[in-house]
């Protein structure tokens, strides 16, 4: 289980600008994207040798609050889901009689509190900190999260109060069990995950548990099907989130990223008679960024007319033009139609997520594509590519090397791509195409 991290303070004070800063690297794949935004308010932290998720508590709170509600949601926001909470002042504006206030609440309740000072740039330390130890948080961290001072002391000392965030092999590749096929059945609330899953178990077996717990967790399922063996990691298993409504249903999206980090292929769930709603471009987003392999099941498919279907077809083209490398199924979970099917495309997925290609295969592909259609001329020289080599899985990593090699146009990028994966036959899982120049 990550440990989490929640960022809490007044408007204004940088919580968002510290959130991009330590959430940054993942930019690289939804960049890849167009259409796609990322989540604002819960991050995956990917420094390198870090891991943490990250919640920013002022994207969680509305606009209209005035001050001391807005800053007891957050606080009770970080309380309850966080294992260690930031508490960013302004080192410009100096303390303010709201941060205390804040401090105050925080305290109530024993969660480890990290004092931050941010927009500190051009000024003395001792200075800057002297008034905030009123505050009675200790040694403040003091940085400019613009700038990028103070970053990796406030890393560290993330890390020095929790342990687990420590990344261990930090530049190893995940390792992964390709004896069994992680599968998180992921969908926003109604769609029809738990009758689905229910369906995939083949057997009423209940799910609906009530058990105490996190809102992070899922409940975790084994079982096998065709030889195959399977865990299947429910998210819609805690049905508690109708008590507490508005609240859980913000959480989830906590659950999504654990379940994401959990699973090596998502079934992604949706609602044909819905179609494409902004949670689900949020989900989608969310997936897009973990680079899991991912099926979509279009569910309630029954009762439906000709006329409707096209329509949802049609609207799930247009609105999730990022996801076209997953095989799409329209299926019923309520009557059993097409889920049989699903299983098919799943182990599919996870093959071509957990792809062995030899350098010397890749090499041969890239060597075709190039002779097919040459990259183009940057400032009069060729790019020139010399080899390609497998750098990772799930999703697979096609590092390809070579001169100029970053100059290499987007349009270029993606056919290589797309060439990588016709050839490979990679069906249901991203591919990441990398360049790395060593001249
Ligand atoms: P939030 O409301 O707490 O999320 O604050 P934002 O991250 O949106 O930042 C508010 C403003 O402060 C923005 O204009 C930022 O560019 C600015 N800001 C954030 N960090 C720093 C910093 O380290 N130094 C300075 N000078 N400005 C900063
Ligand atoms: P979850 O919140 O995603 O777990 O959704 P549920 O499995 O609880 O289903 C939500 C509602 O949709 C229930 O009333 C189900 O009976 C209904 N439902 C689920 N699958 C189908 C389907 O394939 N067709 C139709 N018409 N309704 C379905």
């Amino acid at each position: 289980m990550k440990p989490v991290i929640a960022l809490v303070g007044r408007p204004n004070v940088g919580k968002s600008t510290i959130f991009n800063r330590l959430t940054r690297s993942r930019d690289a794949l939804v960049a890849d994207y167009a259409g796609l935004t990322r989540d604002r308010i819960y991050g995956t932290a990917k420094e390198p040798g870090y891991d943490f998720i990250l919640i920013d508590t002022g994207g969680l709170t509305d606009q209209t609050d005035n001050m001391s509600d807005l800053m007891r949601k957050q606080a009770k926001l970080a309380i309850d889901e966080a294992d260690l909470i930031l508490f960013i002042v302004d080192g410009r504006a100096g303390l303010m009689p709201t941060d205390s206030d804040v401090v105050q609440l925080l305290r109530n309740d024993g969660k480890p509190v990290c004092l931050v000072i941010n927009k500190t740039e051009g000024e003395r330390r001792e200075i800057i900190s002297a008034e905030f130890y009123a505050l009675g948080l200790g040694e403040p961290q003091v940085i400019s999260a613009t700038q990028g001072r103070g970053i990796d002391a406030l890393l560290a000392e993330i890390k020095d109060r929790i342990p687990a965030v420590e990344k261990l092999e930090a530049d190893e590749p995940e390792q992964f069990d390709e004896n069994e096929i992680r599968l998180a059945v992921l969908g926003r609330p109604n769609v029809g995950k738990s009758t689905l899953i229910n369906r995939l178990l083949g057997e009423e077996r209940v799910v609906a548990f009530d058990e105490p717990g996190t809102t992070r967790d899922s409940i975790h399922v084994p079982f096998e099907k065709d030889g195959v063996k399977y865990t299947l990691i429910d998210t819609a298993g805690v049905r508690r989130r109708s008590k507490v409504s508005e609240k859980l249903e913000k959480f989830s999206i906590l659950k999504t990223l654990q379940a994401l980090e959990d699973a090596n292929v998502v079934m992604l769930v949706l609602d044909a008679h819905e179609g494409i709603v902004e949670q689900d471009l949020h989900l989608a987003g969310l997936i897009i960024e973990s680079g899991r392999a991912v099926v979509i099941a279009v569910n309630k498919w029954d009762g439906l007319e000709k006329s409707e279907r096209e329509w949802v077809t049609t609207n799930i083209e247009r609105r999730l033009p990022f996801l076209n490398f997953a095989k799409t199924h329209f299926i019923s979970a309520l009557h059993g139609s097409g889920v049989g099917l699903l299983f098919k495309s799943v182990r599919q997925a996870f093959q071509s997520a957990m792809i062995k290609a030899p350098t010397s295969r890749l090499t041969r592909v890239l060597e075709d594509a190039v002779a097919d259609h040459p990259p183009p001329l940057v400032r009069g020289r060729r790019i020139k590519f010399r080899y390609a080599h497998l750098g990772g899985k799930n999703p697979p990593r096609i590092i390809i090397h070579g001169n100029q090699t970053e100059s290499t146009p987007n349009s270029y990028k993606r056919y290589l791509e797309n060439t990588f994966r016709d050839v490979l036959k990679l069906q249901g899982t991203p591919v990441m195409i990398e360049f790395k120049t060593s001249d």
